[in-house]
């Protein structure tokens, strides 16, 4: 992150090693020199002996993945123990990260950037860095993503110097919010983003300290929970420091710092390899938005506008490898929890790469040096003010880097590497969060589901995508069981978990499905709950190829119902809303709807017998709908990924059921098709015809106010991206919005 100093007039600590910020900067300065991480341009380890160095990287490998699967079962929490949202890294003495684990890997960079913070501050000076320290970090400005996503991080020692470094990262049920929860969505500033904790030393011989136990203990509302997350952190961060200790009586401590710099010189170097292999050189343009409609809802007086954040992509491919993404034009940072901080970008980079060119190299920090990035001071994406809220940044995040799917199955394409292609993804989001008591007045529950760990992926090049089995922050999705959820979200049952037709962007090969869960209130005193997602824009763009954007969000929930009723008489309850047109909500239950086209929430009070529908994401598609198989289409109809009036209109493909199955009417799918092919001619308009009346919206000023106040902000953060702007629509230099 930009504001690491490595200011080498800070004073080394007494002894003759140099000290952390020397050799931090060193490996730096070998870097920018030699274009080599730490100046390794020879694997020399590997090249010498190559199944000695692949047989310690596989025990480290291992080490770190036993480390999570072990650990989380300390935790109580259904985010850390069900989904995994967890996850460890070995790190140099630098912070450069060399073995990872599975789960939300996005936070293995993350934690780097704090390391590289307290090396900076001169921590080994003050608070002292030892062994047996324990240190922890949640803060966004420092490298972390949400003040949610909380870090413990231990040095590791051999004979008194410090060799290394393991971390773990945990994703929180509650932090201490404004609201209840783990992603606010009503938070305008730094101080509704709730427990900070800025890279403090938290324990020290291998013993947290007792006044941090008490303050975290009273920072939460989910005490227990964070305690538990925080012995589990620092139980997997010992079992890779005793995989490490193994190592070193194995190998010799010689080899283990040697294979430590090389094997993150190896994970840059397969970076370059992979980009060379899979990509054409060029430069590759996207753009990517989301909405927060917010004038009707903000809760502070600076945040109560309609917002459309602003996220162009501009990858540079070189003919040797090189990769340099840019967000150069982005929007300004906005008094809404959906800031997001450098680190957190660089994070979600990396997590993207590993999932997409390098899963089968070495994954570490290697990959993180060669993947050149900008993302500009001042935006939303680098927004360096440490008094914006980022609370959830993941909703500015998670569309911005569509993008980089969108433009490396563009090179995937043109090199003919069709299977790599990914459309996109769903946006993670709608799950509810938000806590109460029980009936008793005393019982307090989070409500803080983390079930949108599995949204629909978007279609490839050669299939569909995945159904409901995809989240861009952790390769390893999974929705976790509804009863496990039951039984934290105690006022709150499960009443359906079911495909929603139509979430699914329309292809030849269609995006994978989205779907939705029925949520029942029942035996609370008071709750309150909040959900959001993108409404009124496509997040993930357009699709690819003449494929479709998967749905965007909407929100229904029922309060005051006759569901206690319903349940006396023995008559149907709603499993939820297929068809919205034909609702089965609105057909089963009475009570006073609340239906609104965007999606975002804020929070809301829910008594006994209310209804929520929870609208997970489907993901875009791939090539004409019109060239979709039939036969794919009637599965879809029956699998209930589309509703039969879809399979027609988008599809032109016409089913009937036949007894169990769904059948194809050959003839009038023909007929459908040739129709929707003419219908498509008599639209069309040529590419002149649709720039002149695109630009006369511009030149016009027919904007609407959203839209208008984006690029005036884009233009106004880069000059480089409005003379582009203006380049691109033929417009004078003195235009403005
Ligand atoms: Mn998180």
């Amino acid at each position: 992150m930009t504001t690491i100093s490595t200011d080498l007039s800070q004073s080394p600590p007494a002894g003759n090693s140099p000290s952390l910020i020397e050799k931090m900067a060193l490996s730096k300065r070998q870097y920018e020199e030699t274009g080599h991480y730490k100046g390794i341009d020879q694997l020399r380890l590997k090249q010498t002996d190559h199944f000695r160095y692949e047989r310690v990287w596989a025990e480290l490998r291992g080490a770190l993945v036993s480390a999570r699967e072990t650990a989380l079962h300390i935790s109580a929490s259904p985010i850390v123990r069900n989904i995994g949202e967890l996850c460890f890294a070995l790190y140099t003495p630098e912070g450069d990260s060399v073995v990872v684990s599975t789960g939300i890997i996005t936070h293995v960079h993350t934690m780097s950037e704090g390391i590289k913070y307290m090396i900076s501050q001169a921590y080994e000076d003050s608070p002292g860095i030892k062994e047996g320290d324990i240190f922890c970090n949640n803060d966004p400005t420092l490298g972390n993503v949400h003040t949610t996503d909380v870090h413990t991080i231990i040095p590791l020692f051999y004979e008194g110097e410090l060799i290394g470094w393991a971390g773990g990262v945990a994703h929180q049920v509650d932090i201490g919010a404004g609201t209840p929860g783990h992603d606010p969505v009503a938070s305008a500033n730094r101080y509704e983003d709730g427990f900070y904790v800025t890279c403090e030393k938290v324990g020290s011989n291998h013993q947290l300290h007792k006044d941090w136990q008490i303050r975290a203990g009273l920072s939460t509302r989910t005490p227990v929970y964070w305690a538990l997350d925080e012995k589990c952190r620092i139980a997997g961060c010992y079992i890779v420091k005793e995989a490490l200790d193994r190592v070193i009586a194995s190998e010799g401590i010689d080899y283990v710092r040697q294979f430590m710099d090389e094997a993150v010189e190896e994970g840059r170097q397969i970076f370059l390899a992979r980009i060379k292999e899979r990509l054409v050189p060029g430069i590759y343009e996207t753009a990517s938005f989301f909405d927060a409609p917010y004038a009707d809802k903000a809760w502070h007086p600076e945040a109560r506008i309609d917002y459309l954040m602003h996220a162009p992509l501009t990858l540079t491919i070189g003919a040797g490898g090189q990769f340099h993404m840019s967000m150069d034009g982005a929007s300004a940072p906005v008094p809404m929890p959906f800031n997001a901080s450098e680190g957190s970008m660089q994070g979600a980079l990396w997590v993207l790469l590993t999932q997409t060119l390098i899963y089968d190299g070495k994954v570490n920090d290697g990959a993180y040096l060669a993947a050149g990035h900008n993302f500009p001071a001042g935006t939303w994406c680098n927004a360096q003010d440490h008094s914006l809220a980022y609370g959830s940044p993941w909703a500015f995040l998670i569309p911005s880097f569509t993008g980089l799917f969108r433009l490396l199955s563009r090179g995937y394409f043109a090199r003919g590497f069709r299977e790599e292609i990914v459309t996109g993804y769903g946006f993670t989001g709608d799950p509810l969060q938000g806590g109460g008591f029980l009936a008793d007045g005393k019982t307090y529950f989070p409500v803080s589901n983390f079930e949108l760990c599995a949204v629909g992926l978007g279609a490839r090049g050669t299939m569909d995508g995945l159904d409901a089995a995809y989240a861009m922050w952790n390769p390893e999705a999974d929705m976790g069981d509804a009863e496990v959820w039951e039984t934290i979200e105690s006022g709150l049952l499960y009443l359906s978990r079911r495909y929603k037709p139509d979430t699914a962007g329309y292809g030849r090969y269609r995006g994978g499905s989205g779907w939705e869960a029925l949520r029942y209130v029942h035996g609370v005193q008071a709750l309150q709950l909040y959900s959001f997602r993108e409404g009124r824009v496509f997040h993930g763009g357009a699709g690819l190829y003449g494929g479709y954007p998967n749905s965007a969000d909407y929100k229904v929930r029922v309060h005051n119902t006759n569901m206690a009723q319903l349940a006396a008489a023995r008559k149907p309850y709603p499993l939820g809303e297929a068809d919205p047109s034909d609702s089965e909500l609105e057909r089963l239950v009475q009570g006073e709807f609340l239906r609104t086209n965007e999606g975002m929430m804020f929070p809301e009070a829910f008594g006994d017998g209310d209804l929520f529908l929870s609208l997970f994401s489907g993901g875009p598609g791939y090539g004409d709908p019109l060239e979709r198989d039939p036969q794919s289409v009637a599965r879809d109809v029956l699998g209930h990924v589309y509703l039969p009036e879809t399979a027609e209109r988008a599809f032109g493909v016409v089913v009937r059921t036949s007894g169990d199955e769904m059948v194809v009417d050959e003839a009038a799918t023909k007929t459908a098709r040739e129709n929707l092919r003419l219908r498509r001619s008599a639209r069309a308009v040529s590419y002149e015809e649709f720039y002149a009346r695109e630009r006369e919206l511009i030149t016009t000023g027919q904007l609407s106010s959203p839209v208008r106040q984006m690029y005036q902000q884009s233009m106004h953060l880069s000059p480089s991206w409005a003379a582009k702007f203006k380049q691109f629509w033929n417009l004078p230099d003195t235009f403005s919005l």
